[in-house]
């Protein structure tokens, strides 16, 4: 199936179309349809007549995970891909900086990734591309390692795969898309960034670089890790330090394992000495 590319709804926040960037669905804004126990109807292809039609303007905020998926499919490293893809959205309400997939500066602001076959980055979309007609509200609640989970149909008017005959379950829905690998990676990060945990006094602007660098440039924290005196301060093993050489998704878990210690002061990490 064509990956509805039109999500607003990170697994992260929501936002679909012209979408918000929260991380509830908003309230009383009629396309957005709770999803409780009940199937739904949808089905989208190529031979549809509103194909592609939802891989513009939207305001995709996009995950960790997202842009190591996509930063690995296009061969870029991550500080590349941030420059020529992503937009970072910061004001004073979110407490975490954002990063938008930036759409193209044409009339239709079509997505990068579009192409008249459908999605070129189709087994690397991001998460919300994949679940897209449905959204996922995602949030932390204290004492718990899973997120809390909200999903609902996100009905706009454009999109005619609603009018197709093929049934799904959420279930279903969510295995066919290959939702679950994004949803459980998302939600570790997605911890920290509902968390209710302030970021408090002191240097909010090295805070704020610091969650940058570790949640969406993975290269620039690797070379930080081995580029200063990281490996003298924390306790790392040589197996673990070898794994966060080699392997993006480990650097990843570790990025947010550094950001609960740095900016929450959690013991997810060990000093030497
Ligand atoms: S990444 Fe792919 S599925 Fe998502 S909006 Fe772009 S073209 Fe559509
Ligand atoms: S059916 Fe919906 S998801 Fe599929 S191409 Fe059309 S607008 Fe996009």
């Amino acid at each position: 199936m064509k990956t509805p590319a039109n999500p607003s709804v990170t697994n992260a926040s929501v936002g679909t179309g012209n979408r918000v960037d929260d991380m509830e669905p908003p309230d009383g804004d009629a396309r957005f349809l709770p999803l409780t126990g009940k199937n739904f109807r949808f089905r989208c292809h190529r031979d549809i007549a509103c194909f592609n039609r939802c891989c513009a303007a939207l305001r995709l905020i996009l995950t960790p995970y997202d842009i190591l998926r996509l930063k690995r499919r296009l061969s870029l490293p991550s500080y590349r891909f941030l420059d020529r893809y992503t937009t970072t959205v910061t004001d004073l309400d979110n407490r975490f900086p954002r990063v938008r997939l930036r759409m193209d500066d044409n009339a239709g602001k079509t997505c990068p990734f579009v192409t008249p076959g459908g999605c070129a980055v189709y087994e690397d979309r991001p998460g919300a591309c994949r679940i897209y007609p449905l959204g996922r509200a995602s949030a932390s609640s204290p004492g718990r390692e899973d997120a809390n989970e909200k999903f609902f149909v996100v009905k706009e008017s454009h999109c005619m795969g609603f009018q197709e005959d093929r049934e799904w379950t959420l279930k279903e829905w969510l295995e066919h898309e290959g939702a679950a690998e994004y949803n459980a990676m998302n939600d570790r990060w997605l911890n920290i960034i509902t968390s209710s945990k302030r970021l408090g006094e002191g240097d909010l602007i090295r805070k704020h670089q610091m969650f940058f660098m570790a949640s969406y440039n993975l290269d620039r924290f690797r070379a930080f890790l081995f580029g200063s005196r990281f490996f003298d301060r924390f306790d790392v093993t040589p197996e673990r330090k070898k794994q966060l050489q080699d392997d993006d998704v480990e650097l990843m878990k570790f990025a947010i394992e550094w950001l609960q210690f740095s900016l929450f002061g959690e013991k997810t990490m060990e000093l030497i000495g």
